[in-house]
C-alpha cells in the first residue's frame, strides 16, 4: 500500500533522512521507533508532503506522492494525527472534528462523525466543549478522531501516547488496534517502543536518519539491541 524508498530529506544543511525505506501492507499496523531526533516525524511529514525530499520515492497504491501537495495526498486517502496533537484549543470538539473532513460531502461527514463517536464516546459527551479545556488524553482522542474524519485508508500517527498517564496510554493503544481491526492501515511513530512493538505487525528502528533494524513486532521485542537501547534493559 505504501512503499518508501531511499528517501533523503534536508533541513538546510542538516541531512535528516539518509535513505529511509519502509513498506506498509494493507491491513497492517507498522511502527517506526527510535530516539529523539532519529527522523521519525520527518518521515511522516514527508509522506504527507509537509517536507519536500531531495530524492527518493513514496508510492501509495502505486502512485508517486512526491509530486503532489498535502491537500492532494490527503484526498488520496491518507490521514495524519501530528506530533503535539495540534488541535485548536478555542474551537469545540465537534468543530475540530469537522475540520478533518473539509473535503467530504455532508453525508460522509455524518457517517465519519458517527464512527469517531463510537470509538470515543467521551467526545460525543463533550462535543460542545472547548477543546483546550479537555484533559491531555481527551485532546489526543480529538487529534486521532480528526485524522479519521477524512475517511483515510492509511492513518499516520505521530506519538499518540506522548505525555499521557500510563492508563490513558493503554487506552490509546487499544484504540489504535480497534481502528486497525475496523479496516484502517496504520503507520505509528512512537517513543514508547514496548507498547508500539506489542501492537505492531512490522516495525522499523530509525537511528540518525537511517533504518538500522527491521522485523516483526515480536522479533524486535526479542532483539537484544532493541531491548538494550529502547526497552531499558
Ligand atoms: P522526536 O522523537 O524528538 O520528535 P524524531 O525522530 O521525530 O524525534 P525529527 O523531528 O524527524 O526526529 O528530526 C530529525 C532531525 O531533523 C533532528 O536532527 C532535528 O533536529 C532535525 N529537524 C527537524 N525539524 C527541523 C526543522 N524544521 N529545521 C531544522 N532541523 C530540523
Amino acid at each position: 500500500m505504501l512503499k518508501v524508498s531511499d528517501l533523503h530529506v534536508y533541513y538546510g544543511g542538516i541531512h535528516a533522512l539518509k535513505g529511509v525505506h519502509l513498506n506498509v501492507e494493507q491491513g497492517q499496523i507498522v511502527t517506526l521507533i527510535g530516539a529523539n531526533g532519529a527522523g521519525k516525524s520527518t518521515t511522516l511529514r514527508t509522506i504527507v508532503g509537509l517536507e519536500k525530499p531531495r530524492s527518493g520515492s513514496i508510492l501509495f497504491n502505486n502512485e508517486e506522492l512526491i509530486k503532489l501537495n498535502t491537500y492532494q495526498i490527503i484526498q488520496r486517502g491518507i490521514g495524519i494525527s501530528p506530533e503535539g496533537r495540534k488541535v485548536f484549543p478555542n474551537l469545540t470538539v465537534i468543530e475540530n472534528l469537522e475540520l478533518g473532513a473539509y473535503h467530504q460531502r455532508p453525508k460522509e461527514v455524518a457517517e465519519q462523525m458517527e464512527w469517531v463517536y463510537s470509538l470515543f464516546p467521551r467526545l460525543q459527551e463533550r462535543s460542545k466543549q472547548l477543546t483546550g479545556t479537555l484533559s491531555g488524553g481527551e485532546q489526543q482522542m480529538v487529534a486521532l478522531g480528526r485524522a479519521l474524519m477524512s475517511k483515510p485508508k492509511l492513518v499516520l500517527l505521530d506519538e499518540p501516547s506522548l505525555g499521557l498517564a500510563p492508563l490513558v496510554v493503554e487506552e490509546v493503544f487499544r484504540t489504535v488496534q480497534t481502528i486497525n481491526e475496523q479496516g484502517a492501515t496504520i503507520l505509528l511513530v512512537e517513543q514508547n517502543a514496548m507498547a508500539a512493538l506489542k501492537v505492531a505487525h512490522y516495525a522499523y528502528v530509525l537511528e540518525t536518519g537511517r533504518v538500522i533494524l527491521e522485523g516483526t513486532g515480536k522479533e524486535l521485542l526479542q532483539d537484544e539491541r532493541v531491548r538494550k537501547a529502547y526497552l531499558g534493559e
